[in-house]
């Protein structure tokens, strides 16, 4: 059976048709013209389909990989960037439209299912795919499945507390990791040190400015810890890094070794590295479901 994946972003909604060994028969992109609200959403992801099931020669599994998550009692999603698919039962009204079963998943455990099964991830049991973007969420792999959790939170490192009374976060607690090491964050932390708005690319070719070392410092502090608590509770076999702040090298050797020095154990040696799919983690992720 062939499998179709569309990835719905913030800004593109991109779909895939893959064969049954994942190898890519069709290719689409467009734009999701967010402001033209939820039916255009629908009204895409619909032509999208249409189009790639031209190509496929047999039948087909849908998937979906969304931004935010979805609630467990209502099925709706919940906490997502695309505002417009905040409290829409998306994957019923897909189901109307397109007349077929459909899976949901977020983008974050379709990221890290298909970094598992295709790329950094691929000879490990078990897999704790992270993103660190405009959020900071995660996913759990075990034996190429996704650890959903009884109540379909488990991952989400990026709102344990890390600093008691901290920084306010969205979800209404105080010190979420995400507070701290999301590229919002960072940028922000960078613009209160030196009064300078840029972003984090931008910042990484600051090195030479007085205050780059104490933003690193404070950095890979802050990621050294949130990252060993996970693995002091899931000692996973490889943790792969994904999200526009993953393209910081020094995560990769600093950041590590602060980890390592945060961790329990004492031989630790848990591969830390950068995802290997880049964009297309979502929509393979999405035809995996
Ligand atoms: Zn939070």
């Amino acid at each position: 059976m062939n499998k179709i994946g569309i990835d719905l972003g913030g800004t593109k909604i991109e779909g895939i048709l893959v064969n049954e060994n994942y190898k890519t028969i069709e290719r689409k992109r467009i734009q999701t013209n967010q402001e033209k609200g939820y039916s255009s959403i629908l009204e895409s992801i619909q032509s999208m389909v249409l189009e790639l099931s031209q190509e496929s020669d047999d039948k087909f599994s849908i998937g979906i990989c969304t931004p935010g998550a979805l609630s467990l009692d209502s099925g709706l999603i919940k906490n997502s960037n695309t505002q417009c698919l905040i409290g829409r039962d998306l994957q019923n009204d897909l189901k109307n439209i397109l007349h077929c079963d459909i899976s949901i998943e977020n983008d974050a455990n379709c990221f890290a299912l298909a970094e598992a099964k295709l790329g950094a991830g691929k000879n490990s049991n078990l897999v704790f795919g992270v993103i660190m973007g405009t959020g900071v969420g995660g996913g759990i792999i075990i034996n190429g499945q996704i650890h959903r959790g009884r109540t379909n939170i488990a991952g989400e490192w990026g709102h344990h507390c890390l600093h008691t009374g901290g920084n306010s976060c969205y979800c209404g607690k105080k010190g979420c990791v995400e507070t701290y090491i999301s590229g919002p964050a960072l940028e922000n932390k960078w613009s209160e040190m030196t009064n300078q708005n840029q972003s984090l690319s931008e910042i990484m070719k600051n090195s030479d400015n007085p205050n780059f070392d104490n933003w690193k410092k404070t950095f890979l502090d802050n990621f050294g810890l949130a990252l060993a608590n996970v693995i002091d509770i899931l000692d996973p076999d490889t943790i792969v890094l994904g999200g526009g702040v993953s393209n910081i090298d020094f995560l990769y050797n600093e950041g590590k070794n602060t980890v390592y020095e945060k961790v329990f154990s004492d031989i630790i040696d848990t591969p830390i590295i950068k995802n290997e799919l880049g964009d297309s983690a979502g929509v393979f992720g999405a035809c995996m479901l």
